[in-house]
């Protein structure tokens, strides 16, 4: 264990986790010189005690170490990058979740990254845990900053959901249990190309000794490559997931049936199809990666099935809203792009599909082959139009001045479809700025809609 008393530590960045970090040592009696872009941010730092200084233009405060928030780009700022000023300095330049691990007394750390899935993943793990009583934190990427987590005795878990920037700014990532989703093309601008994000991927599993876990999609080509990596050099042991073939040693998903390999003689099995909260190919993957978890840190068979069983999922993303009669709502606003919105299209039938937004590049197009699911579709937002264009003569349509009317349309549409099972389902493949603050408001809003038009109809 490292302590930073007395040290001089920079930290860029006054998010929520570069506060966090700051705070942190600052309690911790460490001397934290901090900076952020923005006013507002310095003022509130400066008010916790902590030392204001433009890192990139005042001189050096002999920091040893760097703390950089995630979302600073390794360039900023231009042309004198703070990066460049630390590294010639002789500091490191590392993240919270390194300053984390090196504070840490006790507790296992299961690592969760990838390009998709990971907080559901992360969540999910969570859940199985707590609901089978042990003892763990959930943070990271996902809601709480690492350096706010309680501290946890030695048989504690914490559930870490790292993106790639995380990791790279890890040096000492050391996983118990190390979890790699799947790995497509997104955010190269930062590791340049495919095979550079890879290698950082790949560093989830890095310092793995015998006694380590290491999870893998091999459905996915790229993961696949790394797991036969792993399997010729790798000290941990390797469990494999799929949700295409069954995999000894592993755990696959076949036919909404999840069957557990993954410790010696002791498979089992459970119908994973009906539960709610997991529709769909890509929440299988995340299922699976999260039972082998669990099962790695020691929950028996019956606390998983309990736990997958009441899983609620997370919010934005495939949730069950409300059911009447016939109507059943979905809210997947988290699905600002087309490859996510593919996700929900496939999982359901009968849909009455509320799509637009801010428009991505391509637009919707590359779902044609799943308009058959759809029954009418109800857009909204600047990407309307473009949306309509593709949709002509294939889909229904009607164009709705918001989201409050396309849920009324949407909902009385399918209501009179009577009889048969219909989804309104809210996957834009659109971003929300154009009406909302955030996707999470824009959700919100289907949310309170779905409620509201289910209530008038049962009064
Ligand atoms: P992340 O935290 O990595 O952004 P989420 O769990 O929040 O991932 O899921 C975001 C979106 O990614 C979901 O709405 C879904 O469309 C898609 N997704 C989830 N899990 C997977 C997976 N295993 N593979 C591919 N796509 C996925």
């Amino acid at each position: 264990s490292h302590s930073y008393q007395h040290k001089n530590i920079a930290v860029f960045g006054l998010g929520k986790s570069g506060m966090a970090t700051a705070r942190q040592l600052h309690l911790g009696a460490a001397h934290v010189y901090v900076w952020d872009d923005n006013e507002g941010r310095r003022k509130a730092a400066e008010e916790e005690g902590l030392i204001v200084q433009n890192l990139a233009e005042d001189s050096w405060p002999e920091a040893e170490a760097l703390v950089l928030s995630p979302g600073v780009p390794l360039t900023h700022p231009e042309p004198h990058p703070v990066v460049g000023l630390a590294k010639m300095a002789g500091a490191a330049v590392i993240g919270d979740v390194e300053i984390f691990l090196q504070e840490k007394k006790a507790g296992r750390i299961i690592g969760v990254t990838g390009t998709n899935g990971k907080s559901t993943t992360s969540a999910l793990i969570y859940h199985l845990l707590t609901a089978a009583g042990k003892s763990s934190a959930l943070g990271g990427n996902i809601g709480t900053p690492v350096m706010d987590l309680p501290e946890l005795d030695a048989t504690g878990c914490y559930v870490l959901e790292l993106s790639s920037y995380q990791l790279d700014l890890t040096p000492s990532w050391q996983a118990d249990v190390a979890i790699l989703l799947n790995i497509t093309p997104d955010h190269l601008d930062r590791h340049g190309d495919m095979e550079g994000y890879a290698a950082v991927k790949r560093r989830i599993f890095q310092h793995q000794d015998e006694k380590g876990i290491a999870i893998i999609n091999i459905d996915d080509p790229l993961c696949e490559h790394i797991a036969t990596c792993l399997a010729i050099h790798g000290e941990g042991r390797l469990v494999p997931i799929s949700t295409r073939v069954r995999v000894a040693g592993g755990v696959s998903v076949i036919d909404g049936q999840l069957e557990d390999q993954s410790i010696g003689d002791q498979s089992w099995t459970i119908d994973i199809s009906e539960i709610g909260s997991l529709r769909g190919r890509h929440n299988w993957q995340n299922a699976a990666a999260a039972v082998a978890a669990a099962r790695s840190v020691g929950l028996t068979s019956d606390e998983i099935k309990s736990g997958l069983q009441s899983f609620g999922g997370l919010s934005h993303r495939m949730e069950e809203v409300g059911r009447y009669e016939n109507v059943l709502f979905i809210n997947d606003s988290k699905a600002t792009n087309a490859e996510a919105a593919e996700k929900a299209l496939t999982s359901f039938e009968n849909i009455f599909w509320i799509a637009g937004g801010r428009q991505k590049a391509g637009g919707i197009t590359s779902l044609a082959p799943h308009f058959d699911r759809v029954c009418e579709a109800f857009l909204i937002g600047e990407a309307m139009d473009q949306f309509a264009s593709t949709l002509e003569g294939k889909v229904p349509y009607q164009k709705c001045a918001n989201l409050e009317e396309a849920v009324l349309k949407a909902a009385t549409a399918a209501h009179d479809d009577k009889g048969k099972d219909a989804v309104v389902l809210l996957s834009p493949a659109a971003a929300s700025f154009d009406q909302f603050t955030s996707f999470e408001a824009r959700g919100d809003m289907f949310r309170k809609a779905a409620v509201q038009w289910i209530t008038r109809e049962t009064t």
